[in-house]
């Protein structure tokens, strides 16, 4: 072994206390080390754009892991502590406050940072960006003030956080106005019927939906923001901004050390970086495909499947990535499930009502099912995502015939596995 220092873990988040846990789960007995730069134990992001933003209470609502449970399990928590560099030669992290400390070997799960907007007025008091606790606190506390003040919010972005936040923010009484670049709303991942759907429910709670909007400039008065301006001149008053415009991973430290990271620590399907002692999971990585393309995503179910991944290799044993990425998304009393990845798909079936909505969209390429959007159709969701782990496929016509059941066709394929296997 040569060495006693502790695996080190740096970011205590999601996939970081995935990595952690799935360690002692392998049976890893030896020190175990998470280093965290926020104030707070672990906790789950998630609800900060949901319930929390409207709701707020004790900060361990949202707690992942408590220090206790933890403590129980043998991993050793440093809060408040943010790394500055690696010595990747010296297996020695430098950390802020000038403190040195050795690794046996290391886990990277630093997460992501919002994206900024680079224009005039963008540091304006008031122009907010929504990642932690604190972030959110400050984001329900103008949307409040923004209600009081009947002066509307602002969210830059129809990308889930926007969305949410505007919900949000109509469910607290304030009027809003969402801004989005492009012709539609979430058209990074969702088909234009789905986002067509979210654009009837926001204007349906009375959101100013304004599409293909080319924010130029943040215009404030005496340092705080008063309106968003807008390329073609529209200008939208503004009590407070939201820019929710999408995050870039946080792969400085590794970039500086000198692990190969392209817009994330690139890593392999077992969550290997470049460097084969470092692993990187969740947020932070991006996953080399097989057929060479790289895979970001921004999800829980990422950060714990690639967590798990990187625990796995730690201990010199492959666990390539295994379930269909799944996600979530709560917009007023409209729940989003997503499951699959839609990228390439040539054909779109749906099943269930587009007005309500309560309908599920599947998404095919050559005839074989990719990716299941579901709005409230949770059923359609769970037995999607079983289909999808198992490699099955209905026919597009099966898909959208609502009276086919589709755990039939898991049913069929059961034998026929047993058989040929
Ligand atoms: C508002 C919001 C809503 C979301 N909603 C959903 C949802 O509905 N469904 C879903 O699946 N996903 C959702 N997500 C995404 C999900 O929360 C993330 O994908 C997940 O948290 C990623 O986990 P992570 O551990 O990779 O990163 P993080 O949770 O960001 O954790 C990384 C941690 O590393 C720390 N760190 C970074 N650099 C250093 C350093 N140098 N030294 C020490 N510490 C460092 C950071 O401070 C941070 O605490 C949401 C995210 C947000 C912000």
């Amino acid at each position: 072994m040569g060495s006693q220092a502790p695996i080190v873990i740096v970011g205590a988040g999601q996939a970081g206390v995935q990595i952690a846990e799935s360690l002692r789960q392998q049976g890893y007995d030896g020190g175990l080390l998470l280093v965290g730069e926020e104030p707070h134990p672990p906790y789950q992001r998630p609800p900060l754009s949901k319930k929390w933003l409207t709701e707020p209470g004790a900060s361990q609502a949202l707690s992942l892991r408590g220090p206790e449970a933890l403590s129980r399990r043998r991993i050793e928590l440093r809060l408040d502590t943010r790394v500055l560099a690696i010595d990747r030669a010296g297996s020695r992290l430098q950390l802020a406050g000038g403190e040195e400390l050795r690794y046996g070997q290391l886990a990277l799960a630093t997460g992501a940072r919002p994206r900024t907007l680079s224009l005039p007025g963008a540091q304006l008091e008031g122009v907010l960006a929504l990642r932690t606790i604190g972030d959110s606190l400050r984001i329900g506390a103008a949307i409040r003030r923004c209600a009081a003040e009947q002066r509307p919010l602002v969210v830059i972005g129809g990308g889930f956080i926007g969305l949410e936040v505007a919900a949000g923010a109509r469910k607290l009484g304030a009027e809003v106005t969402v801004l989005e670049g492009l012709p539609r709303l979430m058209s990074r991942v969702a088909a234009p019927i789905v986002s067509e759907a979210f654009e009837r429910v926001h204007r349906a709670h009375g959101v100013n939906l304004v599409l293909g909007a080319q924010v130029a400039e943040l215009v404030g008065h005496e340092g705080r923001v008063q309106a968003v301006r807008c390329a073609d001149g529209r200008e939208f008053p503004a009590g407070a901004v939201v820019v929710g415009i999408g995050v870039a991973a946080d792969d400085a430290l590794a970039a500086a050390a000198g692990l190969a990271c392209e817009r994330g620590i690139v890593v392999d399907e077992c969550a290997r970086s470049s460097d084969p002692a470092i692993v990187a999971a969740g947020d932070c990585s991006a996953r080399r495909l097989a057929d060479g393309r790289l895979l970001r995503l921004e999800s829980v179910h990422n950060a714990v499947e690639q967590g798990q991944s990187a625990a796995a290799a730690l201990m010199g044993h492959e666990r390539p990535f295994r379930s269909t990425p799944w996600f979530w998304s709560d917009q007023y009393d409209v729940k989003l499930q997503m499951v699959g990845l839609s990228h390439g798909f040539d054909q779109v079936v749906t099943r269930g009502d587009l007005e309500r909505p309560a309908f599920s969209a599947f998404y095919f390429r050559a005839g074989r099912l990719l990716a299941v959007d579901s709005l409230s159709r949770v059923q359609d969701h769970m037995k999607s995502k079983r289909l999808l782990d198992a490699g099955l496929s209905p026919t597009p016509a099966q898909a959208a015939d609502a009276n086919f059941d589709l755990q039939s066709v898991l049913q069929q394929a059961r034998p026929a596995t047993a058989d040929g296997a």
